[in-house]
C-alpha cells in the first residue's frame, strides 16, 4: 500500500470553550509534510478536544486550519478526508473484518471490487492478512485496534488522526504496537497527529511532541530536546524523572558549588538518572552536591536515593546498575555525594 504525496497543515491560534471553561487556548501547530507531532498532556489538558477540532467533530470559537491551500475549519468532518483512529475501536462487532475495512470505501461509492482489493491490501499493511473473514468478536485487543488502523487508512486519508489508540492495551502489546505505528507512519508518511498521555510513547512514535498544559501548548520540539531542554518546570517535571533546585536559594548548597553557569533562569534541572555516586576524568567537568541520605529503594533495573540537601529540601535521585559496589556501602542516616556532568545541567 503506497501513499499520494503527504501535505503539511498548520493549525492556527484555535480556541474552544465549554461554557465558561476554556479547553483550547489560541493553540497553534505546524504540522509538516509527512510529519507526525504526537499531543502529550495530562488529563483534562485539552489533547481530545484539540484533535476533534481537526478532525470536523467540534468547532472551535475562532481561529483557522489550513490544510492544502484552504482553510478547512468550518468544513464538516466528511468533507476532510481524514482517518480517525479513537481508543475504543468503533468498530461493527457485526461485521467481519473485511468489511469493517471496506466500510469507508462503501460509504465514498467505490465499487465492491476495487474496494475490496484496497481493504485487502490495508490489511495486509497492518499485519492482518488473512483475517479478512474473521469476526471482530473473536479477535485479541491489539488486533482490534490494527483493523480500527486498517479502516483508518484504507481510503488513503490526507492526515492521520489517533486519540490514545493503544490506551486499552496491555503494556507489552502497546509497546509492540508503538514500535508497528512508527513502522506504518514511516512506509505512508501521512502527515499525523497522534494524542497520548503517555510519555515515553510520545517520544517512541513522534519526529516532534506537542506538551499541552490547560489548554495551552507549551513546548514543541523534538523528544530530545523536549526531554533535555524543556522550557518550562511543568515540561521538566512532566517528562522523565527531574530534580529541579532553586538557583537564588544559597542555603540549598547548589549555588556554593555552581560558579557561573549561564543562562539567565532561576531554576536548576538535573535528570535524576544523571546523578552519580562517583565522578570520573576532569573534576571541572563535574557538579558536587551533599545531602544526606534519607532512603535507598531497589527498584531492578536502578536504586532510588531519597537525598536530603544542607536546606532540608529532598531530592530523588537514581543510581545505575553499575554503582552496586557505591550503594551498597551507602547508610540510610549518612552524608552523600552525588555528581553530575555540568554539560548535563539546564538551568530553566
Ligand atoms: P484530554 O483529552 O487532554 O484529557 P479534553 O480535551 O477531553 O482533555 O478535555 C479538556 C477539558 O475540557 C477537560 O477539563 C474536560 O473536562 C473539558 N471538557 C471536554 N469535553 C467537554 C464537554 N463536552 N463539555 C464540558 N467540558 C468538557
Ligand atoms: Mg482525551
Amino acid at each position: 500500500m503506497t501513499h499520494r504525496s503527504a501535505k503539511p497543515m498548520e493549525i492556527n491560534s484555535i480556541s474552544k470553550s465549554y461554557g465558561n471553561f476554556r479547553a483550547l487556548d489560541n493553540v497553534s501547530v505546524s504540522v509538516k509534510a509527512g510529519e507526525l507531532i504526537s499531543i502529550l498532556g495530562p488529563s483534562g489538558s485539552g489533547k481530545s478536544t484539540l484533535l476533534m477540532a481537526v478532525a470536523g467533530f467540534i468547532r472551535p470559537e475562532k481561529g483557522s486550519i489550513h490544510f492544502a491551500g484552504e482553510d478547512i475549519v468550518r468544513f464538516p468532518a466528511n468533507k476532510r478526508g481524514f482517518g480517525v483512529v479513537f481508543q475504543s475501536y468503533a468498530l461493527f462487532p457485526h461485521l467481519d473484518v473485511l468489511s469493517n475495512v471496506m466500510f469507508p470505501l462503501n460509504v465514498r461509492g467505490i465499487a465492491v471490487a476495487d474496494s475490496r482489493a484496497r481493504a485487502e491490501a490495508a490489511l495486509e499493511t497492518v499485519k492482518l492478512a488473512g483475517f479478512g473473514d474473521r469476526k471482530i468478536s473473536a479477535l485479541s485487543g491489539g488486533q482490534r485496534q490494527r483493523v480500527a488502523l486498517a479502516r483508518a487508512i484504507v481510503f488513503e486519508p490526507n492526515v492521520l488522526l489517533m486519540d490514545e489508540p493503544l490506551s486499552a492495551l496491555d503494556k507489552t502489546l502497546r509497546e509492540e504496537m508503538q514500535i508497528e505505528i512508527r513502522e506504518l507512519h514511516t512506509k505512508l508518511s501521512i502527515t499525523t497527529l497522534y494524542v497520548t498521555h503517555d510519555q515515553r510513547e510520545a517520544m517512541t512514535i513522534a519526529d516532534r511532541v506537542a506538551v499541552m498544559d490547560k489548554g495551552h501548548i507549551v513546548q514543541l520540539d523534538t523528544p530530545e530536546m523536549i526531554y533535555r531542554r524543556p522550557k518550562t518546570e511543568f515540561v521538566a517535571r512532566f517528562i522523565g524523572e527531574a530534580v529541579i533546585v532553586r538557583l537564588d536559594e544559597p542555603s540549598n548548597g547548589i549555588i556554593s558549588e555552581i560558579g557561573s553557569l549561564g543562562g539567565s533562569g532561576s531554576m536548576l534541572m538535573i535528570r535524576s538518572e544523571d546523578l552519580c555516586l562517583a565522578s570520573t576524568g576532569d573534576p571541572a567537568a563535574w557538579l558536587s552536591l551533599s545531602g544526606l541520605l534519607r532512603g535507598i529503594v531497589f527498584q531492578g533495573d536502578s536504586w532510588l536515593l531519597q537525598v536530603a540537601l544542607p536546606n532540608g529540601e529532598q531530592i530523588l535521585a537514581r543510581a545505575q546498575k553499575h554503582f552496586i559496589d557505591a550503594v551498597h556501602a551507602l547508610s540510610v542516616g549518612s552524608d552523600v555525594k552525588l555528581h553530575v556532568r555540568r554539560d548535563l545541567l539546564h538551568v530553566l
